[in-house]
């Protein structure tokens, strides 16, 4: 049978650097073929040669058997490719039906466009997908899960004949996870040829009929999903034996004395939490996103008004804005690395030092040059970011690295108290490993550690204790030892709790 899609030897340098060597992928009607590799294996290059944004690969791509050549990201549209890129394209300042509408608004007869159906037609498209986004939001000022549902609607409104998923659950919780999979199997049981890309392999598994796995710009294999396991994919994906996979860390168990107390706190006019975390002690925050996790962190580091007592060390302090929480030594790494985080057209060791330069490196307002360059060399050294230089910008990191790029700046501050907002999201298998190792030192050298995430996998494997947050409120503390998945899962997703 002539596959829907045929790429065939498909090559692409950089400024004389060859990323993908020749790379084979097809896709047929109703298939979903997933494609996992490791951040920089070229699975983004891939798919932006399929959506027409370079004219300057090598090798042929094939339409139902038919040569095309894709060199203009209007050509891929019409040829009925839709992508769904890793970087949001939503317009800020328009709500879900406005972005949905872009470029083919409603109008009235003098031609005026008709806001009405706009929202109307938006509604309608996204109640049809089963999706709940709030009407009349900005998109700047949606959750990342919800802008990422948005993007999801806009390229299944467009009719497409392949649709081109790059990563669009690694910001939504599990169980928006279920329902887009639900999308998924839909469109392609109409026809649709999906290509899916994941860094979480069980989901691949689930979903997908076939899987391609990219390893430095090659593949390395091309298989039904039922012949493969998570063990196996994840061995050809790093190349080796897979042995930064989730195993739990050897924990001792006797804590520190308490770092961090809250008492009846929390986001001014929500439920107050009160909650102790002891030096060495890693806390995990579990919920489903919009239970309220990431509005207690930013509340703690004095990026939202807060209620309530914080005691530091047994003192109360008023911790008002994260300046002041960072002279305390209370830090947050932020969900949303690129918006929140990183500066991101600045070098690596800029953004080191950003928030530590005043204090450590400046002495009667002289910045010491020396000392700050040899703290950046060490820091980089020590957390292991892979960059060509600590001059390179932020943004020609990989996902990983540029998340390790704003932990070792939160650790180079000498941090009491490290808030962590979904530490490892779009982040492969080696790198997460990597900071798993690098928060577990910070917290053997006695840093109080809390962390939010959405993998429930994660937080057993990272975290001593674990607390379920439903609706703003932080459930009982319980050793990670004594949970399972299932568990955790259960009490996460209990009904009506949440926001
Ligand atoms: P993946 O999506 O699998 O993480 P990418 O396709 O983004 O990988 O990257 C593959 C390789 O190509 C990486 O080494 C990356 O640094 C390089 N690369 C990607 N885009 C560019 C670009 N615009 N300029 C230079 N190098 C790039
Ligand atoms: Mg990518």
């Amino acid at each position: 049978m002539t596959p829907m899609l045929e790429m065939r030897g498909i090559r692409k340098s950089f400024a004389g650097n060859e990323v993908l060597h020749g790379v084979d992928y097809t896709v047929a009607p109703q298939e979903i073929h997933a494609l996992v590799g490791h951040n920089g294996a070229g699975k983004s290059t891939l798919i932006n040669v399929l959506g027409g944004l370079y004219t300057d690969y090598q090798g042929e791509v094939l339409l139902w058997g038919e040569p095309v050549r894709l060199s203009e990201p209007q050509e891929s549209l019409a040829a009925g490719i839709s992508v769904i890129h890793q970087e949001f394209s939503l317009v800020p300042d328009f709500d879900a039906a406005e972005n949905l509408a872009l470029g083919r608004e409603p109008r009235r007869q003098a031609g005026l466009i008709d806001h009405r159906a706009i929202q109307v037609d938006g509604r309608a498209l996204l109640d049809s997908l089963g999706l709940s986004i709030p009407q009349g939001v900005p998109a700047r000022q949606m959750s990342v899960a919800h802008q990422q549902l948005t993007e999801i609607a806009k390229a299944l409104s467009r009719d497409a004949s392949i649709l081109v998923m790059d990563e669009p659950t690694s910001r939504l919780a599990r169980a928006e996870r279920l329902a887009l999979f639900e999308i998924i199997r839909r469109v392609s049981n109409d026809g649709v040829g999906v290509i899916y890309i994941s860094h979480f392999l069980d989901e691949v598994l689930s979903i997908a009929d076939r899987v391609t796995v990219l390893r430095d710009g090659n593949v390395v294999l091309t298989g039904p999903a039922d012949e493969l396991t998570i063990d196996g994919l994840a061995a050809l994906i790093v190349g080796e034996a897979p042995a930064a996979r989730s195993k739990r860390i050897e924990r001792k168990l006797d804590a520190g004395p308490v770092v961090i107390e809250l008492d009846q706190f929390g986001q001014s006019g929500r439920p107050g939490n009160s909650l102790q975390v002891h030096a060495g002690q890693v806390l995990g925050l579990a919920g489903l996103v919009g239970s309220g996790r990431s509005s207690l962190l930013e509340s703690v580091c004095g990026a939202r008004p807060a209620s309530g007592t914080l005691r530091l060390n047994g003192s109360e302090v008023r911790l008002n804005s994260p300046a002041v929480a960072a002279q305390f030594g209370v830090v947050l790494v932020p969900e949303d690395r690129k918006t929140k985080g990183l500066v991101m057209q600045r070098g690596v060791g800029e953004n080191i030092v950003l928030t530590s330069l005043a204090r450590d490196y400046a002495w009667l307002g002289i910045v010491h040059m020396a000392a700050r360059r040899e703290a950046i060399h060490e820091a980089i050294l020590r957390f292991g970011i892979r960059t060509a230089s600590d001059e390179a910008t932020v943004s020609s990191l990989s996902g990983g690295n540029q998340q390790k790029t704003l932990i070792t700046r939160a650790s180079v501050s000498h941090p009491v108290v490290m808030l962590l907002d979904q530490p490892t999201a779009g982040v492969d298998i080696g790198a997460k490993g990597e900071i798993y190792s690098l928060l577990r030192s910070l917290a053997d050298q006695g840093v109080a550690c809390i962390v939010a995430s959405d993998e429930i996998e994660e937080l057993l494997a990272l975290c001593d204790d674990i607390a379920v947050v439903r609706a703003g409120k932080v459930g009982k503390v319980n050793r990670s030892a004594d949970l399972d998945e299932a568990t955790l899962m259960a009490q996460m997703s209990s009904k009506g709790e949440r926001e």
